[in-house]
């Protein structure tokens, strides 16, 4: 996992003051990394029957549907409000600061689908867990999440609060 931390780069005070921003776009643009990146995010989901992929906007998207491609599953977006087509359904959620709102195509995941939520960064965990809600509002069964980094400081695994795993490939 070495590999892929060496292409993860901290940036101070991005967006805020404060904060310390993992940029993924050197692995992003490193072939071999990102391949890495994929198959280390594939194996514990392979044997499990994963039928589609959710990925969270932006980020979500990249590794989302790239590891859609790897389990070979269909890959479903889950977006910020408003930028679906209706029939949406959607999930408000508490941020840091104020409210916000994901959204999935109400008939994108059938009942009983077999689902793996994807995004790049755990920090609060307050984006994954509303992910893992509003699949699970939609009848599909969640398999796990995944994602690339845990910021551990913040302690947002405990806000998973599905039984199924939530998996990390780097823990930070
Ligand atoms: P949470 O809801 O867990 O607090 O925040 C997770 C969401 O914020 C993810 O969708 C992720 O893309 C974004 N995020 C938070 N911190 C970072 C970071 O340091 N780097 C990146 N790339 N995304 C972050």
């Amino acid at each position: 996992m070495q590999a892929i931390s060496d292409l993860i780069r901290d940036v101070p005070d991005f967006p805020r003051p404060g904060v310390l921003f993992k940029d993924i776009s050197p692995l992003l643009a490193d072939a071999d990394g990102f391949a890495l990146c994929i198959e280390a995010l594939a194996d514990p989901w392979r044997q499990l029957g994963v039928q589609a992929v959710c990925g969270i906007e932006s980020r979500g998207f990249i590794f989302g549907a790239a590891l859609a491609r790897t389990l070979h599953a269909g890959f479903v977006p889950v977006r910020k409000k408003g930028k679906l087509p209706p029939p949406v359904i959607g999930i408000d959620y508490g941020l840091e600061y104020g409210v916000d709102r994901l959204e999935v195509g109400a008939s994108a995941l059938r009942a009983g689908e077999r689902v793996l939520i994807v995004d790049d960064v755990l920090a609060t965990g307050g984006t994954l867990e509303a992910a893992r809600r509003l699949v699970d509002g939609l009848g599909a069964e969640v398999v796990g999440g995944s994602v690339v980094i845990e910021l551990a400081a913040l302690a947002g695994r405990p806000r998973w609060t599905g039984a199924t795993p939530l998996h990390a490939l780097i823990l930070s």
